[in-house]
């Protein structure tokens, strides 16, 4: 059984900090509202006087709390390495352990803690599409007709699929023998509101003849459920991975959902043993392609006469992990591709879980930072790897009057191969 760490088991990490500050030039919350309070340093402190018993649990610590994206951006800058994003989850824990869980939390863990109820909601969301939603010129998006509880009527939101990915694809897709297994974990990103990038990822497996399996049991992968703090939920999932992975015979699992990523290779390994070996073999698509020879088959493709000026935001779940080189390695070698760098491309695009549900005035200057800097690249795409960053980039660019288009690059690469019947 899945077994999340307490805040009491990052008593060490908590100690680590040793206030310096030097966490403020990287934490997108800081940067949005300028207040101390809102660095890591504070956020430590405060979890620290809440182990200790210092603080109760008022509604200002809780207000506190939640002024944090997640991000894990502080950790980069940070000369001891304190995980700010563990320890500020955790105590969301502790404190929905003691409190209970907040209105939304509970609806986060209700939702994905019933994956049938899940499919349920997002089919009927999809055929009520046009009744619930009115879309927005140029394909960048939808927004609701009418108000709904915290979800802004401005707020740029892709539609939501009536056939779940995992509803139109088989569970098993061979390949050639000689070729790895890939256990495709799609997350409920591209499950229920990118189907394309899922059809995009078997294209590109199917173009290096790797056997792909689409477990149609597998569940969310928690993380929305870490940021409010719902731990019943989160060991829930877990266990329920676990089973679905471990009806199958694999090689790896490949996401293309920086946050699914996350999820399955840091957060689940430190769940108990079983976790760990599971976390082992979860691995980026990009990681995967690269590792596997697809940017030397890509530079022999002939180049386009006319290229789309394209640039990349790091998913902060990937960056944190170094993985930056490959998605850019991917992009540089698509044949109608002119990769162009934007300024600051590794900072948060400002969606972090529940923070941009709670603070969506703060996630807005965030993804307006963040549309100045695409725009200024020039580029007319903006590439990415998580659904959720895709949204939020789209989101942030539409509020920026941008013409620029967020999408994910297997979109783009799904477009550069060959069909293969
Ligand atoms: S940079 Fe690290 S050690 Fe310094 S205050 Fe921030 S979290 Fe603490
Ligand atoms: S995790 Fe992100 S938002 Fe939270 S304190 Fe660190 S940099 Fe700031």
């Amino acid at each position: 059984m899945a077994k999340l760490k307490k805040l009491e088991d990052y008593r060490d990490e908590i100690e680590r900090c040793v206030k310096c500050g030097a966490c403020r030039a990287h934490c997108p919350a800081f940067d949005a509202e300028r207040r101390e309070g809102r660095v890591a340093r504070g956020k430590i402190a405060l979890a620290n006087s809440i182990l200790e018993g210092e603080v109760g649990l008022e509604t200002k610590v809780l207000e506190d709390l939640s002024q944090c994206l997640l991000c894990g951006s502080c950790c980069a800058g940070c000369p001891n390495k304190v995980h700010t994003e563990d320890i500020v989850a955790a105590a969301r824990r502790q404190i929905a352990e003691e409190r209970g869980l907040s209105t939304f939390g509970k609806g986060v863990a209700t939702v994905l803690g019933r994956p049938k109820l899940m499919n349920l909601l997002a089919k009927s969301g999809g055929n009520l599409s046009s009744l619930l939603f009115k879309k927005l010129p140029k394909d960048s998006g939808l927004h609701l007709r009418f108000p709904a509880p915290y979800l802004e009527k401005g707020r740029t939101l892709p539609p939501i699929t009536a056939k779940p990915f995992r509803e139109r694809v088989p569970e098993v897709i061979p390949g050639d023998s000689q070729q790895p297994t890939v256990l495709f974990f799609t997350g409920c990103g591209i499950n229920y509101m990118y189907p394309a990038v899922g059809e995009a990822f078997l294209k590109a497996l199917k173009f290096l003849g790797v056997t792909v399996i689409v477990p149609k049991d597998q569940a969310c992968c928690g993380l929305p459920a870490v940021s409010a703090g719902a731990t019943k939920t989160i060991e829930s999932l877990a266990d329920q991975n676990l089973a679905a992975v471990n009806r199958h015979t694999f090689d790896y699992i490949v996401t293309a959902c920086a946050s699914c990523n996350s999820g399955l290779g840091n957060i689940y390994a430190d769940m108990g043993d079983e976790f760990k070996a599971m976390s082992a073999k979860v691995m980026d698509i990009f990681v995967f392609l690269a590792n596997h020879g697809l940017p030397e088959k890509l530079e022999a493709l002939p180049k386009a006469k006319e290229r789309i000026k394209v640039t990349y935001h790091d998913p902060c779940h990937l960056r944190n992990q170094g993985i930056t080189k490959e998605p850019r390695q991917i992009l540089k070698a698509l044949p109608q591709v002119e990769f162009v760098e934007m300024p600051d491309a590794g900072t948060c695009c400002g969606l972090g879980g529940t923070y941009s549900v709670y603070h969506y005035e703060h996630t807005k200057r965030i993804a307006a930072r963040k549309a100045g800097n695409i725009a200024s690249s020039g580029a007319e795409l903006v590439a990415t790897d998580c659904p959720g960053c895709i949204m939020q980039l789209q989101d942030g660019i539409n509020h920026a009057e941008g013409n620029q288009r967020a999408l994910h690059i297997l979109e783009l690469l799904a477009e550069a191969l060959p069909d293969q019947g």
